[in-house]
C-alpha cells in the first residue's frame, strides 16, 4: 500500500531524462520516416508522439489517404511514387491491407517503428517545453504523458520537429511565416488574395456511416447546426461517401490554426452531426434509412499553421518549372492545391489545384531551421512559401523529405557537424548517394557510387528482350477518350507502328506522334508527327511511319485520338516501363482532360494523359518495325531505379518467354563481397493510397517475387521466397570472396517478363 501524509509543499510528477543522438518530434508520417531512417543507420533516436497513435493524419484517428507525387494517378507525373522508406511502408501496407483499413495501417506503422530497437518511442506524450543553450542550439524538449503522469526531458545533439505545428521550432525561437505571402515577394502569380480568398487552409473532420440492415432512426445532440441543407457545400455530398471524400467539410481558415484550433474541432462537429440529422431527418435521402454513423473524428485533419524558414524557401516557379537545385534530395508532384479560407461556407469552389507538367526537386536547405544550429524541420513545417507548401504538403512528399532528414542526422553524427554543414557542396553529394543507395530517386540527378562493385563487372543475361510489340489479345478498346502508348524512343531516328481497329462504321481516325517539350517531365505538349487515316468499316490492320523526328531521346506518346467508332486491340502483357495512359478527366484531382489557368497566375496550359488502374489500362496490341534495344543489362549499372524522362527505362528485362532469367555478374579478379542490393520494379506509377481507396493486388505484379544468388562455385548464397518489396537488401553472414555472382530467377505471371532495374554489390555493411 502506499500512504503518503499531507504535504504543503507542491509534488512533482515522476521526471525520466532520456539522452539519444536525435530527438524527433511528431509521429506522423514524417517524424516516423526521419526517425527510422537515423535508427536503421545506428543512431539512437527519441520519438516523441503526443498522441496514442502513429500516422498524424494518416492515421486512424484523422483517417487521411497519404498521397503524394502520383496525384491519384490524375496528372502527368509518371513513374512518380516517393521511393526509399515510405515505399516500403506502402508496399507492406498493400500486402496487409489492399482494401485500405486504416486501423491496419496503424499497425504496420507502430511495427515498423517496434521493430527498431534504436528508437524509444513514447506514444500520448506531448512536448510543451523546450531548453535552449547559449550556443544557439536546442538542448532538451520536455513532455508529457498523462497516462503514466511522467514527464521526459529528452535531451540530444540533433532535434527533428516534424509536429506539425512546429512546438520546439516554435519556441526555440526560429523563424516562421503563417499565412500568404504577396503575389510580389517571390513572383507567385497563384499566391491569393487575402481579403477575398483567405490566408490559411483549414481544418476537416471526418465521418464513416455503415448499412446496419435495418431502419435506425437519429437524433443530433443539441450543439448540431439546423441548417445544413443552406451549406453551399452540401450538393457536394452523396451518400456513400465518408472518409477523407469529405475533405471539403472544412473549417478555420480564417482563425488562428493553432491557439483555436479546438474551437474549429467543435464548429466542425457542429457540422457534421448537423449534415448527418440533414441526411437522416430531412426525409431527402429516404436510401439513408438504414445507415448509422460508424465513427466521427474526434481530432480534426489539421492543414495548414506555421512553416519555418530555412536556407532556402521553395516557391511557386521550382514547381512550375521544375528548377532542380545542387542540393535536391526529394521531390514533390501534388498540385498547388489552395482552399478558400471560409472552407464549407465559402462562396469559392472547396479547392483550386494547378499541377506542373512533372516532378520538382526539393532542395536539402528546406529541411533546417536558418536560425536554429541544431535543428531539422520535417512535414508541412518545412520552408515553403504559402503557395508551394499547397504542393509540398502531402503525406508522401513529407515522408520523403524526413528520410532525407533521417540521413542528414547520421551523416552530422558521422562527421560531427550541424545541419546547416552538410548543404555545402563537400557533403551534400555523401547525403545524396546515401539517400539514392535506398531509392530515393532525387530527380535528374546522376551520382556515381563508386563503391559499387557491380557497377565495375561485366554482366550477361540468360536473355534481353528486344521490344517489337505486344502480343495480340481478344480485347479491344473503344476509343471514348485520346488512348496513348508510352515508348521510349530516340532523337532523329523515325519509327513505324502497326496496330489493328475495329471501325463500326467508315471513320477517320487521327494519329499522333507526341513527345514533351523538357526532359523535365512526361506532359506530351510537343507534337512530333501526325496523320490521318481514312478507316473502312470492319477490322483492319494500319501501319503509321513516321518521317519527323524528335530532337532528344525521350518517352513519346503514340496517340490514338479519341473516336467513339473505333476500337483498338489490346494486349495482355505488360512490361516494366512501357505503359498507356489517356487524355481523360479526374476531377478528384482538378484534371479536366486539360488545365488552361488564367494567364496572370503563371502557371502552364497542357492536356493530362494518364493511366488507368489495373486491370484497365492495357498496352496497345503494337508492333514495331525496328525492335527498341530499350532494356539492356548496362541499365543494371546505371543507378536509377525507375523510368525516367529522357526516355530511359533504366530496366533490364527478360525475354517473356525465359521462366527462369538469370543473370552473370563477372569480375576480372576475385571480389569480397558483403552485401547485395536488388531494386525490383514495385510500378512507381501506381498511387498507393493508404487508406479507403482499395487496390487490385496485394502484392504489385512485376515485383520478382523468388530468386536464387550463387557464387563462382555454383553455392546459393542467398534463397529468397514470397518477396514483394521493392528493395532487397541482403547481409551475408561472412563477406565471401569470388569472381562471379549469378541470379537465378522465377517468373511468376504469364504476361509480364522478369525485370531488375539495379544490382549493387558492397564488399561492406552499409
Ligand atoms: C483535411 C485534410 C485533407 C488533406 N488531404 C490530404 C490527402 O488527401 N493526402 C495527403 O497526403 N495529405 C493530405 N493533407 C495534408 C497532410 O495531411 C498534412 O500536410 C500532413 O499530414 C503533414 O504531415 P506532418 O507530418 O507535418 O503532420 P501530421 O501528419 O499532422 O503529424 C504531426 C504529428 O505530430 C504530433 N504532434 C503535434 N504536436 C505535438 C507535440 N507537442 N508533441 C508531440 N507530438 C506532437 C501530432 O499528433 C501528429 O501525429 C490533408 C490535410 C488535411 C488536414
Amino acid at each position: 500500500m502506499i500512504s503518503e501524509a499531507y504535504s504543503s509543499k507542491k509534488r512533482i510528477t515522476k521526471t525520466v531524462p532520456l539522452q539519444s543522438d536525435l530527438v524527433v518530434v511528431g509521429g506522423g508520417l514524417s517524424g516516423v520516416c526521419a526517425a527510422i531512417t537515423a535508427a536503421r543507420s545506428g543512431l539512437k533516436v527519441t520519438l516523441l508522439q503526443d498522441r496514442p497513435v502513429l500516422g498524424g493524419n494518416a492515421s486512424s484517428e484523422v483517417r487521411l489517404w497519404s498521397l503524394g507525387a502520383t496525384s491519384h494517378m490524375g496528372n502527368n507525373n509518371r513513374w512518380s511514387r516517393e521511393g526509399g522508406l515510405i515505399n516500403e511502408i506502402l508496399l507492406e501496407n498493400l500486402k496487409r491491407n489492399k482494401e485500405g483499413n486504416p486501423l491496419i495501417f496503424d499497425t504496420v506503422l507502430l511495427e515498423k517503428v517496434y521493430e527498431e530497437k534504436n528508437i524509444t518511442l513514447l506514444l500520448n506524450t506531448a512536448v510543451y517545453d523546450v531548453e535552449k543553450g547559449e550556443d544557439n542550439k536546442v538542448k532538451t524538449a520536455t513532455a508529457f504523458c498523462s497516462q503514466n503522469s511522467t514527464t521526459y526531458v529528452a535531451s540530444a545533439p540533433l532535434f527533428c520537429d516534424a509536429s506539425g505545428d512546429g512546438i520546439i521550432a516554435f519556441m526555440s525561437g526560429a523563424s516562421f511565416r503563417m499565412g500568404a505571402e504577396t503575389k510580389e515577394e517571390f513572383d507567385e502569380g497563384f499566391a491569393p488574395n487575402i481579403k477575398d480568398y483567405g490566408n490559411l487552409l483549414g481544418h476537416s473532420l471526418y465521418f464513416y456511416t455503415k448499412d446496419v440492415g435495418k431502419p435506425i432512426s437519429y437524433t443530433a445532440p443539441s450543439f448540431a447546426i439546423k441548417n445544413a441543407e443552406e451549406l453551399p457545400r452540401i450538393k457536394n455530398f452523396q451518400l456513400g461517401d465518408h472518409g477523407c471524400k469529405l475533405w471539403w467539410v472544412e473549417h478555420g481558415g480564417r482563425l488562428d490554426t493553432i491557439h483555436q484550433s479546438e474551437d474549429i474541432k467543435f464548429e466542425l462537429w457542429k457540422v457534421v452531426y448537423g449534415i448527418w440529422d440533414y441526411v437522416k431527418n430531412s426525409g431527402k435521402y429516404p436510401e439513408a434509412a438504414n445507415l448509422t454513423l460508424e465513427w466521427v473524428g474526434t481530432i480534426p485533419g489539421k492543414r495548414e499553421s506555421r512553416r519555418f524558414e530555412g536556407d532556402f524557401m521553395l516557391t511557386q516557379k521550382d514547381i512550375v518549372e521544375q528548377r532542380d537545385y545542387y542540393d535536391a534530395v526529394s521531390f514533390g508532384g501534388w498540385a498547388m492545391d489552395l482552399h478558400p479560407a471560409d472552407g464549407i461556407y465559402s462562396k469559392h469552389n472547396s479547392c483550386t489545384q494547378w499541377h506542373g507538367k512533372g516532378v520538382y526537386s526539393i532542395p536539402y536547405r528546406c529541411y533546417y531551421s536558418k536560425n536554429i544550429d541544431n535543428l531539422f524541420l520535417a512535414g508541412r513545417i518545412i520552408s515553403a512559401s504559402h503557395v508551394a507548401f499547397g504542393s509540398s504538403r502531402v503525406m508522401l512528399t513529407c515522408a520523403h523529405g524526413a528520410q532525407a532528414v533521417g540521413e542528414a542526422a547520421v551523416i552530422c553524427k558521422e562527421e560531427g557537424l550541424l545541419p546547416r554543414d552538410i548543404a555545402s557542396k563537400g557533403n551534400i553529394g555523401k547525403l545524396q548517394l546515401a539517400l539514392n543507395r535506398n531509392g530515393q530517386s532525387i530527380p535528374r540527378l546522376s551520382l556515381q557510387d563508386i563503391d559499387d562493385l557491380a557497377v565495375k563487372a561485366n554482366i550477361e543475361a540468360s536473355s534481353t528482350l528486344a521490344f517489337s510489340g505486344f502480343a495480340a489479345t481478344d480485347d479491344w478498346q473503344i476509343l471514348k477518350f485520346g488512348l496513348a502508348q508510352m515508348v521510349p524512343l530516340k532523337a532523329n531516328e523515325t519509327y513505324s507502328f502497326e496496330f489493328e481497329v475495329d471501325a463500326l462504321e467508315a471513320t477517320n481516325l487521327e494519329l499522333q506522334l507526341k513527345s514533351s517539350s523538357a526532359c523535365t517531365h512526361f506532359t506530351p505538349d510537343v507534337i512530333i508527327d501526325k496523320k490521318e487515316i481514312d478507316l473502312q468499316k470492319g477490322k483492319q490492320i494500319i501501319t503509321f511511319t513516321t518521317t519527323k523526328t524528335q530532337a532528344q531521346d525521350h518517352y513519346s506518346f503514340f496517340c490514338l485520338m479519341k473516336n467513339e467508332k473505333v476500337k483498338v486491340r489490346l494486349s495482355d502483357e505488360r512490361i516494366t516501363g512501357l505503359m498507356t495512359v489517356e487524355n481523360k478527366v479526374n476531377k478528384a484531382v482538378s484534371n479536366f482532360g486539360r488545365q488552361d489557368p488564367p494567364a496572370e497566375i503563371n502557371v502552364d496550359s497542357f492536356e493530362f494523359w494518364t493511366p488507368e488502374r489495373r486491370p484497365k489500362g492495357k498496352n496497345i496490341a503494337l508492333k514495331m518495325t525496328t525492335p527498341l534495344l530499350i532494356f539492356k543489362v548496362d541499365n543494371l549499372k546505371n543507378g536509377e531505379v525507375r523510368p525516367n524522362s529522357n526516355g530511359s527505362t533504366n530496366a533490364w528485362v527478360a525475354n517473356i518467354a525465359d521462366k527462369t532469367p538469370t543473370l552473370d555478374l563477372k569480375w576480372h579478379d576475385k571480389v569480397g563481397i558483403k552485401t547485395i542490393k536488388l531494386f525490383f520494379d514495385c510500378d512507381y506509377d501506381h498511387a498507393l493510397e493508404t487508406t479507403l481507396m482499395g487496390h487490385p493486388e496485394d502484392i504489385i505484379p512485376f515485383v520478382v517475387a523468388d530468386y536464387k544468388i550463387k557464387d563462382g562455385s555454383g553455392n546459393i548464397i542467398k534463397e529468397v521466397t514470397g518477396n514483394y518489396q521493392a528493395i532487397n537488401t541482403i547481409e551475408l553472414d561472412q563477406a565471401i570472396s569470388t569472381d562471379k555472382l549469378t541470379f537465378e530467377f522465377v517468373k511468376k505471371e504469364e504476361h509480364i517478363p522478369v525485370s531488375v532495374f539495379k544490382i549493387s554489390v558492397y564488399n561492406q555493411t552499409l
